[in-house]
């Protein structure tokens, strides 16, 4: 199938157009700025072929209309026509308790998908507008919702219950969710596949570390536990977020700096991480380079970001009962072999044993960079979010097709 993958955030919508059957992204790109000044679709197609159009794009439904344009386009696109596309597939963040899996979208799921706003005010909003323009533009295609949260589903009572009166559970559904399903799902899968072993066998420690970054213990290709929780706020320590904290220092600083609660959320989620800690910056690229010129809080942020890592990797060894194989991903599980080496260095207690050599300098490619008589392997998987999404959704519309 041919299938258009849809990731819609607030001011932007990344594309790709991917043939499942040979699992290749025909064409990619990013409308950025949506009705702010200055938008840019950026496409990009397989054989290399690119084009920047700068244009006014001024809501959603506009964007979508311009990548179906560029998908045509006799010069940039890939299709004749719009019929070629066989269905659309939208990345959607969080399905509270509502969707267990992946879902075709239709008007029952569409006032569903409103009543998740409540889970993540700031991502699912955008997300339904990708969707209803999609609808809108597309009426006659199938629509489905892939969501971040799905593939956490499994995650026992035990891992995902918090220390709170359960009530709040049961009135509010506050509890650990998880996110970064996707990514999380296909870098285990790929690992199993790399290792020629069957994932119902494997007990896998997966690293997704990006602007935001989470780790998750994956049990015979089950997610048992993940460090995000009931938001992406949870966990490791991120770009611009805390990641796990004394939930007494939020009141010690909403008092001392006189915060409300949209001030004390903003700064948990904008101020806080690398670069709260850096005093720099949110990208790690940049908090490198300083680490390595000598400042003294650049190389804090990467120690402690890393430190967090380790923790969390060790933990989960505890819950799985061991490990056979550590995943990195995400920018910079891909790129950094600073990080790499300072979470899973020095742990040969554990069986996990680092392969210097083959971790230094090694970025963005398939790679395992465990030593050899390491009883874990330790291996470097570029994310494919997009594909996982682009697979579900032929799934789901293959399975519709065959019940009809
Ligand atoms: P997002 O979560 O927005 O998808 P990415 O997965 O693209 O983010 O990761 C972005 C992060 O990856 C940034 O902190 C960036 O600095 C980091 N990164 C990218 N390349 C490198 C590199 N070569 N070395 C270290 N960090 C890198």
């Amino acid at each position: 199938m041919k299938i258009l993958t849809i990731n819609s955030g607030s001011s932007s919508v990344k594309y790709q157009f991917i043939n499942t059957g040979t699992k290749q992204a025909l064409c990619k790109g990013l409308v950025e700025r949506i009705g702010i000044s200055g938008t840019n679709l950026t496409h990009k197609r397989h054989d290399g072929k690119k084009i920047n159009i700068s244009e006014n794009i001024t809501n959603h439904e506009n964007a979508i209309e311009h990548i179906l344009h560029i998908l045509i386009h006799p010069d940039y696109g890939v299709i004749q026509d719009l019929n070629e596309i066989d269905a659309v597939g939208h990345r959607l963040v969080h399905a509270g308790e509502k969707f267990k899996h992946s879902v075709l979208v239709d008007e029952e799921v569409r006032e569903k998908l409103y009543e998740c706003i409540e889970f993540a005010p700031l991502h699912n909003p955008a997300n339904i507008k990708g969707i209803e323009a999609s609808l809108e533009k597309l009426p006659n295609i199938p629509n489905v919702g892939v969501f971040d949260t799905t593939f956490h589903v499994n995650i026992p009572d035990y891992a995902y219950i918090y220390g709170i009166p359960y009530t709040y559970y049961k009135n509010h559904g506050i509890r650990r969710y998880g996110f970064h399903g996707t990514s999380h799902y296909y870098v285990s899968h790929r690992a199993a596949e790399i290792l020629d072993k069957d994932i119902k066998n494997l007990n896998i420690i997966t690293c997704h570390l990006g602007n935001g970054s989470s780790i998750t213990a994956v049990k015979g290709g089950i997610s048992v536990d993940t460090s995000m929780g009931f938001t992406p706020l949870e966990g490791l320590i991120m770009g611009t977020r805390c990641g796990d904290i004394d939930p007494g220092v939020i009141y010690t600083i909403a008092c001392k700096e006189n915060f409300d609660r949209d001030q004390i959320n903003t700064f948990l989620n904008k101020q806080c991480g690398i670069q709260g800690i850096s005093g720099l910056s949110s990208d790690m690229r940049e908090v490198g380079t300083e680490a390595e010129n000598g400042n003294y809080q650049a190389q804090l942020a990467l120690k402690v970001f890393a430190y967090r890592l380790k923790k969390y990797i060790a933990s989960y060894f505890g819950i799985m009962n061991g490990a056979d194989a550590i995943v990195f991903t995400g920018g910079i599980g891909e790129n950094s072999d600073v990080i790499r080496k300072l979470a899973v260095g020095n742990m040969d207690a554990l069986g996990i044993k680092l392969d210097d050599a083959k971790n230094d300098g090694t970025r963005s490619s398939e790679t395992i960079i465990s030593a050899d008589d390491s009883a874990v392997s330790i291996m470097i998987i570029p994310t494919n979010e997009e594909l996982v999404i682009a697979m579900e959704t032929e799934r789901i519309v293959s399975d519709i097709k065959s019940s009809n």
